[in-house]
C-alpha cells in the first residue's frame, strides 16, 4: 500500500517536471513561431462546438466586418454556440478565436457581391463587439488592424475586399420592398467610413455597389447607401490609393446618367397603350423575344436602354411592371451609357465611380407601400448619383434617423425601416398605442400597425444563421408568369450564379437539377414553390455503405447541410435521425 503510494508519487513527481520541461519547450517553441510569423495572439474563450461540423472553404475572397450589437459576454456566448464568425474582438482589443479560419462560419446570412451569392463560403467574418452606430475603441482598431493585416497577407486580399456586412447582406422581397434589395443591415456600416477604415489601416474602399449597378438589387436605404460608399471629402495624404483623388466635387468624368435623370416619377409605368403591330428582329420585343432574351441578366440594368413604341424611353432599372412590356420595344445592351464613358471593367468596384445609376436608380422603380419615403429625397442636390462626403453622408443619415424619431412607427417609418430584418423576430416586441405588447413573431398583417407602435429590437446581430432557403415565388414567380419573370426570380436568388451547377433547384415533388441544366423545358416546369439553393452541391444517395459522412464529411451534421428525401421532404442535417434516412436520400451541402 505505502509502497504502491510512494512510487505513485514519485511517478507523479516525475511527471510534474517533465510537464515543466515540455511546457518551457513548448513555450519556447511559440516564441519563436510568433516572432517568426508576428501572428496575433487570439483567446479560445468563446471558440465554438461548431468547429469539427463546419467544411472547410475552398476559396478566401474577401473580410467581412461585423459589429455584435450587444455586450461581450452576451454576443460571445451567441457566437460561440452558433458558431457565427471566425474571430470576435471585443472594446479593450481583446482577439477570441470562434471558428477556424479556414473553415466556413455563418456570418453572412443572405449575401452577394458583385453577383456572388452566399458570401460565407468565400469569406472570413470578424465581429466587432459594438454597435453599427458607433465606433470602434482605439484598441478595438489596433488590435482589428493587427488581425486584418495578417488576413489580408495570408489569402491576398486587397483593402476594396474587405467589407462590412451592410455592404453585403442583401433582402429578399418583403412586403416594404418588392424586389431583392440592399439595406437589409446596418451592421458594422461606420466601417466603411473613410475615417475609420484608416485607422483600420484600409487604404481603399469599393467606390460603388457592383449589385445594385447591375441591376441585381435595389436600394432600400438611400442614405444607409451614401454612407457606405461615402468619400474622403478632399483627396487627404490617403498614400497608396492607385485611383485618381476621388473629390466627391470632381467626378472623372461627367455625369453620364443624364439619360434617365430627368425622367419624371409621374411616368413610371411602363404601359405605353399603344400596342399595335410590332417592329420585329433581333433587340426588338415581340411574342418570342423577352426582354430576358434580348438582355438575359442586363435586362434590369440601369445601362439597357428600352424604346416603346410611342417614343418614350426608360432604362432596365427604371421599370417595374415587366408584363406591360409592348411588342415593338427596341432593347439596347449599354445603350443607356454615354459613349464617352467606357463600360467600367472587373475594376469597376474600385473605380471612382462614373457616378453611374446606383443610388438613384431604386427611387422610381419601388413600389414602396407609401410608408418609407426618405428625406434625403427632398435634396436637390446637383447630381444626385455623385458620391457623398464621409461628412455629408453622416449628416445626412443622422438627419434622416432624428426626422424620423428612433423608434416609433409612423407615415414616414415602417417596422422595416427600425427592425429590418428582424421585424417579424420573436425577439422584437411591438407596443401599440393601446398598450397592447405582440412579438414581431406573432403579428402577420404588416399593414395593420399603427402609427404611434413603439419598436424595440432585440440585442445581436442576428440574421447570420445560414442564408435562408428560398423559392421562387419568394422572388415573386407566380405560376403562368412571363420568362422574365421567372428569371429575374432567378437572378434575385442566386445571384450570377443562377445558371451555374453550384445552385441547385429543388421542385415540390422532390425531383431536382443543376443550373447549369436549365433549359427550356425545366423552365417551364418551374413552380413558384421551387427552392434555390445557391452555392450548394448535390451528392448522394446515402446508403448503408454510402453513409452522409462519406458524400460531405463532418458537415453531414450540420444546419446548412439539407436531405433531400424521396418524396420531395427536405431535412436539415442538425435535424435528421441518422437511423431512418430513407433510401435514395439525397445530400445538398456546401464545400
Ligand atoms: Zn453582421
Amino acid at each position: 500500500m505505502t509502497a504502491a503510494g510512494t512510487r505513485t508519487l514519485a511517478a507523479r513527481a516525475c511527471g510534474a517536471m517533465a510537464r515543466r520541461v515540455l511546457r518551457a519547450a513548448v513555450l519556447v517553441l511559440i516564441a519563436s513561431a510568433c516572432a517568426l510569423q508576428a501572428a496575433v495572439s487570439v483567446l479560445d474563450t468563446y471558440y465554438s462546438p461548431k468547429n469539427k461540423e463546419r467544411p472547410v472553404r475552398s476559396s478566401t475572397r474577401f473580410i467581412i466586418l461585423h459589429t455584435t450589437e450587444g455586450t461581450l459576454r452576451g454576443s460571445g456566448a451567441k457566437l460561440q454556440k452558433n458558431g457565427e464568425a471566425h474571430y470576435m474582438v471585443d472594446t479593450a482589443g481583446r482577439i477570441y478565436r470562434i471558428i477556424d479560419r479556414k473553415r466556413v462560419a455563418y456570418h453572412c446570412g443572405r449575401s452577394m457581391w458583385n453577383g456572388l451569392s452566399s458570401l460565407d463560403n468565400y469569406s472570413v467574418g470578424i465581429e466587432v463587439v459594438g454597435f453599427h452606430d458607433k465606433d470602434p475603441t482605439a484598441a478595438q482598431c489596433t488590435a482589428l488592424k493587427n488581425l486584418l493585416d495578417e488576413l489580408k497577407k495570408a489569402y491576398k486580399i486587397p483593402d476594396n475586399k474587405v467589407l462590412t456586412h451592410s455592404m453585403v447582406a442583401y433582402g429578399a422581397p418583403n412586403q416594404w420592398h418588392k424586389r431583392s434589395h440592399r439595406g437589409r443591415k446596418r451592421c458594422a456600416m461606420r466601417m466603411a467610413l473613410p475615417s475609420v477604415r484608416r485607422k483600420l489601416g484600409l487604404a481603399s474602399k469599393p467606390a460603388i455597389d457592383p449589385d445594385v449597378k447591375a441591376g441585381r438589387l435595389v436600394v432600400a436605404d438611400k442614405e444607409l447607401q451614401q454612407l457606405l460608399y461615402s468619400v474622403e471629402k478632399k483627396a487627404a495624404p490617403k498614400t497608396p490609393a492607385p485611383k485618381p483623388a476621388s473629390g466627391k466635387k470632381t467626378p472623372a468624368a461627367p455625369p453620364p446618367s443624364s439619360t434617365k435623370k430627368p425622367q419624371p416619377a409621374t411616368t413610371t409605368p411602363a404601359k405605353p397603350p399603344s400596342a399595335k403591330p410590332p417592329a420585329t428582329g433581333p433587340g426588338v420585343v415581340g411574342p418570342k423575344h423577352s426582354p430576358w432574351d434580348i438582355a438575359k441578366t442586363a435586362y434590369n440594368a440601369s445601362t439597357t436602354l428600352y424604346e416603346f413604341p410611342d417614343g418614350t424611353k426608360k432604362t432596365g432599372a427604371e421599370i417595374t411592371n415587366w408584363k406591360a412590356i409592348p411588342a415593338g420595344t427596341k432593347v439596347t445592351v449599354g445603350g443607356a451609357e454615354t459613349p464617352s464613358a467606357p463600360p467600367a471593367p472587373p475594376a469597376a468596384e474600385t473605380a471612382p465611380a462614373a457616378p453611374s445609376a446606383t443610388a438613384a436608380a431604386p427611387a422610381p422603380a419601388q413600389p414602396v407601400p407609401a410608408v418609407s419615403p426618405v428625406a434625403g429625397e427632398r435634396e436637390p442636390a446637383s447630381d444626385p448619383d455623385a458620391p457623398v462626403s464621409e461628412e455629408e453622408a453622416t449628416a445626412r443619415y443622422a438627419a434622416k434617423e432624428a426626422e424620423l424619431g428612433s423608434l416609433v412607427i409612423g407615415p414616414k417609418r415602417s417596422a422595416w425601416d427600425i427592425a429590418r430584418d428582424a421585424y417579424n423576430a420573436p425577439t422584437t416586441i411591438y407596443e401599440f398605442p393601446s398598450g397592447i405588447k405582440k412579438t414581431g413573431a406573432e403579428i402577420t398583417n404588416w399593414r395593420a400597425i399603427p402609427a404611434g407602435t413603439r419598436v424595440t429590437v432585440g440585442e445581436a446581430d442576428d440574421g447570420n444563421e445560414p442564408e435562408p432557403v428560398s423559392t421562387l415565388g419568394d422572388a415573386g414567380f407566380s405560376k403562368g408568369a412571363f420568362g422574365e419573370v421567372a428569371n429575374a426570380a432567378l437572378a434575385a436568388l442566386a445571384g450570377a450564379e443562377w445558371n451555374s451547377a453550384r445552385t441547385i433547384y429543388v421542385q415540390p415533388d422532390g425531383t431536382y437539377f443543376r443550373g447549369d441544366e436549365l433549359d427550356a423545358a425545366k423552365l417551364g416546369a418551374l413552380s413558384p414553390e421551387t427552392k434555390v439553393f445557391s452555392g450548394y452541391k448535390v451528392g448522394g444517395p446515402v446508403t448503408a455503405t454510402n453513409p452522409a459522412f462519406n458524400i460531405c464529411g463532418p458537415s453531414w451534421r450540420d444546419e446548412g447541410t439539407h436531405f433531400l428525401l424521396p418524396g420531395g421532404e427536405i431535412v436539415t442535417g442538425d435535424k435528421i435521425d441518422a437511423t431512418k434516412i430513407p433510401p435514395r436520400t439525397m445530400v445538398l451541402y456546401k464545400d
